[in-house]
């Protein structure tokens, strides 16, 4: 009788659970390990009384992603989470007070584009048409496979398609090609930061997030966006998944080119056939496997690898109802000088941008006493071996501040608060320097040539998550457990 294969997978973030799902239903006896208390990684849910938010995505894009992975293993999404499309989901508020409403219908959108600048709108339907080609160019030969070694890259249809893709071009060129108002180019530069990048030097592919945003449309899960990571874990488990939280994996134990077992915290010890590595590869790679037995990751060519942006994050529970859209995006007045100051200079923006996502807007049971508010400014990642010399409770305080004067005064209703800076991601899940997203997309080799879906080193061990392909942000790190799975399961088949 053929004994059954077994897999074990390291973190419970949104890839971990979607490759484990995957894994399972091939038949695959998988086990995943979480060293949190829950799984779902950078999306779990934080409470503060009565208030309940988000962490982590705020703005979802892609549904098809999530609702594909409980489709794949005949389930039915919708018994797991409901998404809800914010038609006009973000409003974006510059310092001359002017405002900028973005939709995903057309008409609305243009006839807001217009308002600001009738030349800008005029442009705005051909800007949709490119957005929607390089989306599909990416989604034909980049998001669903994986890259496990050079050869992967050598094929002609994918060198037309990064040849086609605008690699040479920098986000904010692309979109001045387009638009000419200064207010609307700033608010669709800001999309850099979705992939915690740079407008100014990240490639123009990835203005593909406009289609996602503006064609496609901008998602809330019903009861906060964690369900998507609770509804994961509840497929996984019902399928058979054997999920361990508080058990951090410690160390790998290798021989012949193969990962054998891995050890834990708690002094447990786990076999498996095939590993995959959710946790953050470039913490994680270097901690658990030593420097010998990885040559082609060595810790010197870790710390070549940028991090993306990183962030400091207020959650707020307020007495009261504020004058809020989901998704409000406050405007520095030089986010040039911004970008300059995070990814050059390694500091904090003086005037910096701040995002407010108040899920109550749509869903007033997530905080029937007063509005969530989820407050981010966009942060330098983590120096090399520097640890955190900031204040955080003067540098929330000046957060209000900088609200106040845009315009928002929330601090005399806030009754409770939770600060999450750059050491604590860094400290928490384990994520390199502190990144939200994994590397950076600045330079066109962190965009197509990050770190493989599978370690050159022992044959068995797989990557999945915001370090590896496709990139950073949740459908992609889903579809990276997919991808993954997939290659694993194919394996097995020869
Ligand atoms: C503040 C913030 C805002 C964001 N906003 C958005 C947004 O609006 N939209 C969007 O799409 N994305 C957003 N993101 C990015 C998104 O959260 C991530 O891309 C995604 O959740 C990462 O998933 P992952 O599975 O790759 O990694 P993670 O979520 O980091 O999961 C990895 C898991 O592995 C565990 N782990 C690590 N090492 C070990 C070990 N040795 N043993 C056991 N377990 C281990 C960690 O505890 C963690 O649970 C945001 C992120 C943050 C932090």
């Amino acid at each position: 009788m053929k004994t059954q294969r077994t897999a074990l997978v390291i973190g419970g973030g949104l890839a971990g659970l979607s490759a484990a799902i995957r894994l399972q239903f091939a038949g695959i006896q998988t086990t995943l390990l979480e060293k949190n208390h829950e799984v779902g990684g950078k999306l779990h849910e934080v409470t503060l009384g009565t208030h309940r938010f988000d962490f982590g995505p705020n703005t979802i894009t892609m549904p098809h992603v999530f609702q594909s992975v409980l489709e794949k293993v005949h389930e039915n999404p919708d018994d797991y989470f409901e998404f809800i499309k914010l038609e006009t989901h973000t409003k974006n508020v510059f310092s001359d007070g002017s405002h900028l409403f973005f939709s995903s219908n057309q008409q609305l959108m243009t006839e807001e584009l217009a308002r600001l600048d009738p030349q800008s709108a005029k442009k705005y339907a051909a800007y949709l048409k490119e957005v929607k080609k390089l989306y599909h160019l990416s989604n034909k030969h980049f998001l669903h496979r994986t890259f496990s070694s050079w050869k992967d890259y050598l094929s002609l249809p994918l060198a037309k398609a990064m040849a086609s893709a605008r690699p040479l071009q920098s986000l904010d060129q692309f979109h001045r090609s387009f638009f000419k108002d200064e207010r609307i180019i700033r608010a669709f530069n800001r999309y850099a930061t979705y992939i915690g990048s740079s407008p100014y030097t990240a490639p123009a592919t990835f203005g593909l997030i406009g289609h996602l945003e503006m064609g496609d449309g901008v998602y809330y899960t019903k009861g906060g966006n964690h369900q998507i990571a609770l509804g994961f874990k509840k497929a996984a488990k019902k399928l058979g998944v054997r999920i361990v939280c508080n058990e951090e994996v410690v160390k790998g134990y290798s021989s012949n080119n193969k990962l054998d077992s891995v050890e834990t915290k708690s002094g447990g010890h786990y076999k498996a056939d095939v590993f995959v590595l959710n946790g953050d590869l470039l913490t994680q790679y270097p901690r658990l496997i030593q420097e010998s037995d990885r040559p082609s990751m060595s810790n010197k060519k870790v710390n070549q690898f940028e991090p993306s942006i990183s962030a400091f994050v207020t959650l707020a529970a307020s007495s009261k109802r504020h004058d809020l859209h989901h998704h409000h995006v406050f405007f520095g007045d030089d986010p040039r000088e911004e970008f300059q100051d995070i990814f050059q200079y390694g500091t904090y923006g003086k005037d910096p941008t701040i995002y407010v996502c108040t899920s109550s807007k749509t869903d007033p049971s997530m905080s029937p006493d007063g509005d969530n508010l989820f407050i981010l400014v966009n942060a330098p990642p983590l120096k090399k071996e520097v640890q955190r010399s900031m204040d955080l409770k003067s540098m929330e305080q000046k957060l209000y501040q900088q609200l106040d004067k845009k315009g928002l005064s929330i601090q005399s209703n806030i009754v409770a608060s939770k600060i999450v800076d750059p050491q604590m991601m860094q400290d928490h899940y384990y994520a390199f320097r502190g990144a939200l997203y994994g590397v950076a997309s600045n330079k066109r080799k962190d965009t197509f040539l990050r770190p493989f879906n599978r370690s050159q080193d022992l044959g068995n061990l797989y990557f999945a998550g915001g370090s590896t392909h496709p990139g950073g942000g949740s459908p992609m790190v889903v579809l990276s457990g997919q991808n993954v799975a997939e290659k694993i399961v194919q394996a097995y088949k020869q």
